[in-house]
């Protein structure tokens, strides 16, 4: 079902107002985990006023050690949707566990974390709601089988899937993951979903995250995943990858103009 020969045109995935494939590029952003209302408030609409279509915010936050912050849970998407009634922006969170699924009513885009990418009961309760899923590349995973994790919801009956691009585990150690960015065109060639790339976790630094966003602009991404943050000193997880709002708006205006010369 995923590919390019079993459906000859590209899938266009709406999420809520805007579009994602197809040509149509879609910019989501936000911070990594949500953390207070004011804090998401503040990056919202700071995101919104650069050209963000989408917010992200996690609530259930996949931690390596368990005594990280595990994320405000419903709490957290409480104030999601505080933030899309506020801006009008549809909202892209994790869900874990397929239990979670009533509590992500008001989520628009139920985001599948890489560390989930082959939970299988997971991806066949999404294959039975209607709602897009945002599915991310496992790090150690091939495409082909990001392909038949994305089999899994498209064979329940849901077809809005959008994949994903994250970085995977190489020997390079000097980012945090490798970004595969031949992934997009490749992709592209083995499925009509759309792709979209998460620079933020591939590199692990902010500084590295603008270059590469552009470069998976140019390489045909059908949108981006970024991560930013007002105070990334004091974020509670991921601060180190986190552009701060006016880097973004900067960024997002360097991709318009890319996207009007390509
Ligand atoms: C995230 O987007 O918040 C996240 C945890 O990403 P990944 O699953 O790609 O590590
Ligand atoms: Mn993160």
């Amino acid at each position: 079902l995923s590919s390019r020969a079993a459906h000859g045109a590209d899938t266009v995935v709406k999420v809520g107002p805007a579009l994602v494939g197809g040509g149509h590029f879609c910019l989501m952003a936000g911070p990594c985990a949500v953390e207070s209302q004011a804090q998401l408030l503040t990056i919202a609409r700071s995101v919104r006023s650069a050209g963000a279509m989408v917010l992200r915010g996690g609530a259930f936050k996949p931690r390596t050690s368990p005594y990280d912050f595990s994320g405000l849970q419903k709490e957290g998407l409480a104030l999601l949707s505080l933030a899309r009634r506020e801006t009008n922006l549809p909202v892209v969170s994790e869900i874990m566990s397929p239990n979670d699924l009533p509590l992500f009513e008001k989520v628009d885009l139920l985001q599948v974390g890489a560390r989930n990418m082959q939970n299988y009961a997971l991806l066949r309760a999404l294959g039975r709601v209607k709602k897009p899923v945002l599915l991310k590349r496992g790090s150690g995973a091939t495409l082909r089988e990001l392909l038949l994790s994305a089999e899994y919801i498209l064979s329940g009956g849901n077809e809005n899937v959008i994949l994903c691009e994250r970085g995977i585990r190489t020997f390079s150690d000097g980012t945090r993951s490798t970004l595969d960015l031949s992934a997009v065109p490749l992709l592209h060639e083995m499925t009509h979903l759309p792709v979209v790339v998460d620079p933020s976790h591939a590199v692990g630094r902010a500084s590295l995250v603008p270059p590469m966003a552009l470069a998976a602009a140019a390489c045909g991404a059908d949108g981006l995943l970024i991560e930013v943050h007002n105070d990334p000193l004091h974020a509670l997880c991921d601060g180190a990858q986190a552009l701060l709002p006016e880097d973004f708006a900067a960024l997002a205006r360097q991709i318009a103009a890319l996207r009007e010369v390509t």
